[in-house]
């Protein structure tokens, strides 16, 4: 007799098992992959430790990720947050800069105005459409925020992409995904396991895997809204249809790392931001010089990232030779090499980076935190407002899942 079984060993699972047994509670986590994490795995290139998803430590404030390793003792460090900019391969000089800077500013506070309004569905514009008039920066900044947010701001819910808390990031010198993996060392995982149909008709839960029937007082699932809506697990009976409606209307974020190795890079600096505009390309977005090694990487948005298609890795160095010989000349790559491209919307387990919220559906984040019953409930990056697509959203819904399962301890 298991009290609380979880769907998935991302973050939302890691943390809502450490929420469980606080409380006293037994609890098993059915992982799909034979390793846990999710969307936060390191690997270690050329010796370095390199993250393929999660990256950026967010909104270290408000990120309990960031509370439990500090206190813990372990090392973080801060992210840049200086910028190289490259206008049509020419390094800008800090006037410019500050210019570009302050064009940011002025979209941020545009967008903090937005989300200080009500959260009225009628009034759920898109993004875009709230960003005001930024001279010759217009471009590069709605491409580089429509970057780091996974969809195009012509896609994006204004009050939801509002609500987000970006500021003040670190990073862990060893990989977020080693981080990750210490947090969930000591939990009773079973790998390899994945949940394919949930029936919560009963007073137990009984959850489907090719390894046979598993039952437990209830159920937290935190597989990807977009998995979900493949069908991936068969649920019985089937969802309410306000839950339905939820998985539906979420779209997948695209942001893709490709990991170059470039040595004479024209970047000073560790862990550096760089962006790069002009020409064929309203705004590109690189980390430059990972811990000062000759590691960088590319970030590739969707339409980028779907030009990259199936023969992804030699499309992905094609891609980034020709973007970065544009800017800087083919003298400037002589060096470069490609050494790996991520593709997370391919992953069946995954489909996309993070869930993204389109204009009209500024309330399906909340939707989906309600529990379905008493005993099943969803939870992960999609359910948070201020973290939403972060790691630190993931693991403060997978917490509060636990509480309002299991009500306030
Ligand atoms: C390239 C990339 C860069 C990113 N950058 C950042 C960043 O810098 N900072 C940041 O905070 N976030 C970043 N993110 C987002 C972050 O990784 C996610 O928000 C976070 O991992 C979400 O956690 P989760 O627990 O909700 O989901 P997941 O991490 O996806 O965990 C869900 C788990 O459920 C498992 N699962 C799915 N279906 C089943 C099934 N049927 N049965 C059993 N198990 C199943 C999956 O295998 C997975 O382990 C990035 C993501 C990507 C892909």
């Amino acid at each position: 007799m298991t009290d609380l079984i979880i769907v998935g060993a991302g973050p939302a699972g890691l943390a809502a098992a450490h929420a469980a047994r606080a409380r006293g509670l037994s609890v098993l986590i059915l992982e799909a992959r034979p390793r846990i994490g999710g969307r936060v795995v390191t690997a270690l290139i050329g010796g370095h430790p390199v993250d393929l998803g999660a990256h950026w430590l967010h909104a270290g404030p408000i990120n309990p990720v960031v509370a439990l390793a500090r206190g813990k003792g372990w090392r973080l460090k801060r992210a840049p947050v200086e910028t190289h900019l490259f206008v049509n391969g020419r390094r800008q000089r800090p006037a410019q800069v500050a210019g570009y800077h302050a064009a940011f500013g002025r979209a941020d506070r545009a967008l903090a105005a937005m989300a200080g309004r009500p959260d009225d569905q009628d009034d759920d514009d898109v993004a875009a459409a709230s960003l005001p008039p930024l001279g010759r920066w217009t471009r590069p900044v709605r491409a580089i925020t429509g970057l780091v947010c996974g969809r195009p701001l012509t896609e994006v819910s204004a009050h939801d992409f509002a609500s987000s808390e970006y500021a003040d990031n670190l990073f862990s010198p060893e990989g977020f995904g080693t981080l990750l993996a210490r947090l969930g060392r000591d939990l009773p995982v079973a790998l390899d396991t994945p949940v394919t149909a949930i029936d919560w008709s009963g007073r137990m839960v009984r959850l489907t895997t090719p390894r046979g029937v598993a039952e437990a007082l209830k159920v937290l699932v935190t597989a990807p809204p977009a998995v979900l809506e493949g069908g991936a697990i068969r649920f019985t009976p089937p969802l309410p249809e306000i839950t339905q409606a939820a998985f539906a209307a979420f779209q997948p974020a695209v942001y893709e790392h490709v990991v170059l190795q470039w040595p004479s890079a024209p970047f000073q600096g560790a862990d550096r931001i760089a962006t790069l505009t002009g020409r064929r390309l309203p705004g590109l977005g690189l980390l430059t010089r990972l811990d000062g090694t000759a590691l960088h990487y590319l970030e590739l948005d969707g339409p980028l990232s779907q030009a990259c298609g199936p023969d992804r890795l030699a499309k992905a160095a094609r891609l980034a030779r020709t973007i970065l010989a544009d800017q800087f000349g083919a003298r400037a790559i002589r060096d470069l090499k490609v050494l790996t491209a991520t593709d997370w919307q391919a992953d069946s387990l995954a489909r996309g980076s993070w869930s993204s919220v389109p204009p009209g559906h500024a309330s399906i984040r909340d939707m989906l935190a309600v529990p379905v019953a008493e005993r099943l409930a969803f939870a992960g990056e999609a359910t948070d407002h201020a973290q939403w697509g972060t790691v630190g959203g993931a693991w403060m819904q997978g917490t509060l899942a636990v509480e309002r399962l299991f009500g306030p301890t």
